[in-house]
């Protein structure tokens, strides 16, 4: 299985991408959380990634793709992952699909999560304070949010075309996303 999730900062991807990797046994890949662990290790990686992290700027294609080879080259990775934050612009997406063919494998599905913004900005105040993220402050969420519409949101366009986008209301209660979410795949919930 090979699935991306998808939406704007905030959306709620890294909460529900982890209970899709442990329903399909994949790791849920977060290229934000590996920037980040980066950014707390200080390696060379982290300290570049830093200085675009912190405005809310999308740090360069060359860095985030050789990071993302290199991770779904582990071998956890083998069977299958679930990307969260990747791609996010269209030159990721042609990298992808090009580590994806050279495994004999496709893309199966883009779970796409749909959030009000003006909302968001407020959740995502709330996480900073309780998970001291840099990136946090209103401006710079406002920063992402502008980023992700611009470079982002258009990628939905790109996979709709192949047929693979799975649309999911963000909205409301985690687990309420996460029956969404699974309905959508088609799979039945875990108990
Ligand atoms: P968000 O809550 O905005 O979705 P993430 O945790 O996914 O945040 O990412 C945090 C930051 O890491 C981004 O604002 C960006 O600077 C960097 N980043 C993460 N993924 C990518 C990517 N695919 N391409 C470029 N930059 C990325």
């Amino acid at each position: 299985m090979r699935l991306i999730i998808m939406g704007p900062p905030g959306a709620g991807k890294g909460t529900q991408a982890k209970f899709i990797a442990e329903h399909f046994k994949i790791p849920a890949i977060s290229t934000g959380d590996i920037f980040r662990a980066n950014v707390s290790e200080g390696t060379e990686l982290g300290l570049e990634a830093k200085r675009f992290m912190d405005a809310g700027e999308y740090v360069p294609d060359e860095v985030t793709n050789l990071m993302v080879r290199n991770r779904i080259d582990e071998p956890d990775a083998v069977n299958g992952f679930l990307l969260d934050g990747y791609p996010r612009t269209l030159a990721q997406v042609e990298e992808l699909d090009g580590m994806i063919r050279f495994t004999g494998h496709q893309l199966d599905a883009v779970v796409c999560l749909t959030v009000d913004q003006e909302e968001i900005v407020g959740r995502l105040l709330q996480r900073a304070q309780v998970e001291g993220r840099a990136d946090d402050t209103e401006d710079v969420i406002r920063r992402r949010q502008e980023i992700y519409l611009e470079q982002t949101e258009p990628l939905i366009d790109v996979y709709s075309k192949r047929g693979i986008v799975v649309e999911v209301d963000g909205m409301g209660d985690v687990d309420d996303v996460t029956q969404r979410v699974f309905a959508a795949l088609d799979v039945l919930p875990e108990s």
